[in-house]
C-alpha cells in the first residue's frame, strides 16, 4: 500500500466499525486502520490493517495521525464509550483532520412504554431503591457495582462475562448469556422471575430490541440510562453514510 495514499483511522470495537473496515479494506487508494482499546484478550482483528491500544490521550493521537499521515478519522466507538469521542475530536481539530462520528441511533420510547432516563448509575440505583423489587439488570459485568448496596431488591444480573470481582449482592442471580434475546424468550424469562423493572443503558441498534418489548407487553417500567454526551462533529448513523463520506473526503 503506498505510503502517499490517503490514510483513513477507524477507532472501532464495534460492530460499526467491523462493518466500516470490511467495507473500505482493500479499496484502491485508500490506506485504512483501525484501532481497537485492546480491553478484551484475543479480540476479533477487523478486515485491514488494525493497531491495538491507547494513544495517550488527544496529544498522543495527534501525534499519531501527523506520523501515519492520516487524513480522515471516523470515530465509530461505542455510545458508551465517552472519553475516545472527545479524545478525536481534540486531535484531529490540532492536526486539521477530517472527523465524521458514526453511531447507531438510540432507542426512543414508543407507546406503552415507561422508560425513566437517568444520566449515571448511581441516579439509576437510588430510582431502583425506591421503586423496585425485582430487577433485571442487563448491564456490563463493570456496571452492576452502583446497585449492590441495594439490600432489599432482589437482582436478576445478566452480562456476557463473570463479573470479577464480584460485587457482594445479597439477593442475586447471575446469568451469564450473550444476546440479541428475542422479545418472547425476554417475557418468559421476566414472568419467571417476576421482573417488576428492567435496568439497561440505552445502546441503540437497529432490531426492536426483545427487553424493551417484553417490558412494555408486561407494563413495567425500564429504568434507562442516557448516552453520555458528545463533542459536535458531523454525524453518521449508517456504515453505507460513512462509506459515502470517506470516499468523499479521501478523493
Ligand atoms: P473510552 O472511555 O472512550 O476510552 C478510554 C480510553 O481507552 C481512551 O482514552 C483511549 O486511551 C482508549 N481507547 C478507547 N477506544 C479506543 C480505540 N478504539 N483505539 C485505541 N484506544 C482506545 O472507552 P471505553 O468505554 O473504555 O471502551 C473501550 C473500547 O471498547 C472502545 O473502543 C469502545 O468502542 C469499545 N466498547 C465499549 C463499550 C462500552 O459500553 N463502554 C461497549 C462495547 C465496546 P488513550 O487516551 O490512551 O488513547
Amino acid at each position: 500500500m503506498p505510503d502517499a495514499d490517503p490514510g483513513l483511522l477507524i477507532l472501532g470495537g464495534t460492530t460499526e466499525g467491523y462493518a466500516l473496515a470490511a467495507a473500505l479494506a482493500g479499496q484502491a487508494g485508500l490506506r485504512v486502520i483501525s484501532s481497537l482499546a485492546g480491553r478484551t484478550a484475543n479480540p476479533r482483528l477487523p478486515a485491514g490493517e488494525s493497531r491495538i491500544g491507547g494513544f495517550g490521550g488527544p496529544e498522543g493521537l495527534a501525534a499519531w495521525l501527523r506520523e501515519a499521515k492520516i487524513t480522515a478519522v471516523v470515530d465509530a466507538t461505542h455510545p458508551f464509550a465517552n472519553r475516545m469521542g472527545w479524545n478525536a475530536a481534540a486531535a484531529c481539530a490540532a492536526t486539521g483532520t477530517r472527523l465524521l462520528r458514526l453511531e447507531r441511533p438510540a432507542w426512543q420510547p414508543g407507546p406503552g412504554d415507561n422508560w425513566l432516563q437517568v444520566a449515571d448509575w448511581e441516579e439509576a440505583a437510588a430510582l431502583v431503591g425506591r421503586i423496585a423489587w425485582h430487577v433485571l439488570l442487563a448491564l456490563g459485568r463493570q456496571e452492576i457495582a452502583a446497585f449492590a448496596a441495594l439490600d432489599h431488591v432482589r437482582f436478576l444480573i445478566r452480562t456476557v462475562d463473570r463479573p470479577d470481582p464480584m460485587p457482594r449482592f445479597v439477593r442475586a442471580e447471575l446469568l451469564l448469556a450473550r444476546g440479541p434475546f428475542q422479545e418472547d424468550e425476554e417475557y418468559a424469562l421476566m414472568r419467571s422471575r417476576g421482573i417488576d423493572t428492567v435496568v439497561c443503558k440505552n445502546s441503540g441498534g437497529t432490531a426492536t430490541d426483545g427487553k424493551l418489548a417484553a417490558a412494555r407487553r408486561l407494563g413495567i417500567p425500564v429504568v434507562m440510562r442516557q448516552r453520555p454526551p458528545r463533542p459536535e462533529t458531523l454525524r453518521a448513523t449508517t456504515v453505507a453514510e460513512a462509506v459515502a463520506w470517506v470516499k468523499d473526503v479521501t478523493a
